[in-house]
């Protein structure tokens, strides 16, 4: 099969969480199956090049309309550690990627409705011809709309969509402007229930409600975050939608890759190991703790990696840290905000915890230190408000790491509580897990995590290799969905 993802991330080279993880690793596993994988990203100043090889030209002046108008692009053209990319560049005064970060400008909806528009007059005018077009999240979500409701008439008929949702959070709102910029025109049709006007704003458009409306199949990423944004509230407004198109609207559980994310063979730890040499964890936790300054002694080492944002419970974070140092453990954050507000609050921690040789907080991004906290720490923490699929549990588990884990969306199909699941026998079980969302619920897991890490170290390693031993690999999410581009692609 023919296969073209399109999406506004992948790592490592275009990473700001889990999207960029998986179009990598996914992208890898359909190519090792010997399918034909390309992908379209945009090419944002900020990225990292020093993980692209062969970076040149394959279409210039790509002259994309826009308005009345047209923006003329450039289409880069380079390999991500084996993957065949195509960097879309325009030339225009707005300086859509040119902007030092991915996210948060206020005009997103117009730059990511330009690259939808751009990756589709890439296809056609490169005579390109996927079997599926894979779209992920808000950013692409105008897509299968432009797909079906123009290019299919500029010769483009035989493409199918699977678009595949990572966060409900963010949809992509924006007024009429956005219709015209990129031909759809054609108000009153567009702004009907039934296509892409918003189902709580009768004034916006919302580019995700388009991209489940339009594409032939729709998934989201983990089986109960599916049911959670069909008949919860995780679905942020678009319940009724995804209601309505319920026979085309299923979850797959992400991977991992395991090539980036192995603890036998990973280059930015310090003493790789394995199941069978799992006393070398020890080594890095040791390591970890000098290059952050931490002391060392027998106590718990609980890390937090990921966005420091509502969805991430960041109130429990805080309150996880305190806990932590109140039982006489210690606490490794790493971690950024978008939000000013959330950044102050955990600068201004950091700020106060400075001195403390028991705690560390790294206000930032970085790839390589996460390497080295996932392979040193003994528990991970992540009391998610909601959490589509989570990866830090999951590459954490890899890493012998254990995680303790709000029961919510994906942390609930791949973390099983080692004292009350009633589903695994305990040895499947593979960590901790709570539900409220007040200090007591996290307190109380973490103290059973503590507990069994000082009154029985032996069980407690062996919960730890028992996470290990579990296989998160693509191998069987990418075989559901090479079934679903399969049953789309055959569709008329
Ligand atoms: P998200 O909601 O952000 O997609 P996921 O758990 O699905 O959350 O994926 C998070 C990914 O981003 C993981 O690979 C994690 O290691 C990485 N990550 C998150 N924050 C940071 C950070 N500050 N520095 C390095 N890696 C990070």
């Amino acid at each position: 099969m023919y296969i073209v993802q399109i999406a506004s991330e992948c790592a490592p080279v275009i990473k700001a969480g889990g999207l960029g993880d998986v179009v990598y690793g996914l992208s890898r596993n359909l190519d090792e199956r010997g399918h034909c994988v390309e992908l379209i990203l945009p090419k944002y100043s900020n990225m990292r090049y020093d993980h692209i090889w062969g970076l040149h030209d394959a279409y210039v002046d790509l002259q994309v309309p826009w308005y009345g108008g047209v923006i003329s692009c450039t289409v880069h053209c380079g390999w991500v550690h084996g993957r065949l990319c195509f960097f879309i560049e325009p030339h225009s005064s707005d300086m859509f990627f040119d902007r030092g970060m991915y996210y948060g400008c206020g005009d997103d909806p117009m730059r990511f409705a330009f690259f939808s528009k751009a990756a589709l007059e890439f296809l056609l005018r490169s005579n390109k011809r996927p079997d599926v077009i894979h779209c992920h999240d808000w950013q692409t979500g105008l897509i299968p709309v432009m797909l079906f409701e123009m290019y299919k008439y500029h010769g483009m008929e035989y493409q199918r969509v699977l678009y595949t949702i990572h966060n409900f959070k963010h949809q992509g709102h924006a007024g009429a402007e956005i219709l015209h910029a990129t031909g759809l025109n054609r108000e009153p049709y567009y702004f009907d229930d039934s296509r892409l006007k918003d189902n709580f704003n009768p004034f916006a458009i919302n580019f995700m409600k388009g991209g489940i409306v339009y594409s032939n199949h729709v998934t989201t990423v983990s089986p109960h975050h599916a049911w959670e944004a069909h008949h919860g509230t995780c679905g942020f407004g678009l319940g009724h939608t995804l209601h309505v198109n319920q026979h085309k609207f299923s979850g797959i559980l992400n991977g991992i890759d395991y090539a980036m994310w192995n603890p036998a063979k990973d280059d930015h730890i310090e003493y790789p190991y394995t199941l069978s040499t799992f006393e070398d964890k020890a080594l890095n936790k040791k390591a970890l703790r000098e290059r952050l300054l931490l002391r060392a002694g027998d106590k718990p080492l609980v890390a937090f990696i990921g966005r420091l944002d509502g969805q991430k419970g960041v109130h429990l974070v805080h309150h996880a840290i305190y806990h932590t140092l109140n039982r006489g453990a210690q606490f490794v954050l790493l971690g950024s905000a978008t939000e000013q507000g959330i950044n102050d609050w955990f600068r201004h921690e950091k700020q106060h915890l400075n001195d403390n040789p028991d705690v560390h907080l790294e206000i930032g991004f970085s790839e390589e230190l996460a390497h080295a906290i996932y392979a040193g720490a003994d528990l991970m923490v992540v009391p998610s408000n909601f959490e589509p699929c989570g990866l830090t549990q999951i590459i954490s588990m890899k890493y012998g790491t254990v995680p303790v884990v709000r029961g919510v969306g994906g942390l609930l199909n791949t973390v099983f509580d080692w004292d009350y699941d009633t589903t695994h026998s305990p040895e499947m079980r593979t960590g901790f897990v709570f539900y409220e969302t007040d200090n007591y619920a996290v307190e109380s897991a973490l103290n059973r995590a503590f507990d069994l890490y000082y009154d029985e170290p032996k069980l407690f390693q062996q919960l730890a290799q028992q996470g290990m031993q579990y296989d998160y690999s693509w191998q069987k999410s990418g075989d559901q969905y090479v079934t679903l581009y399969d049953k789309i692609r055959h569709k008329c």
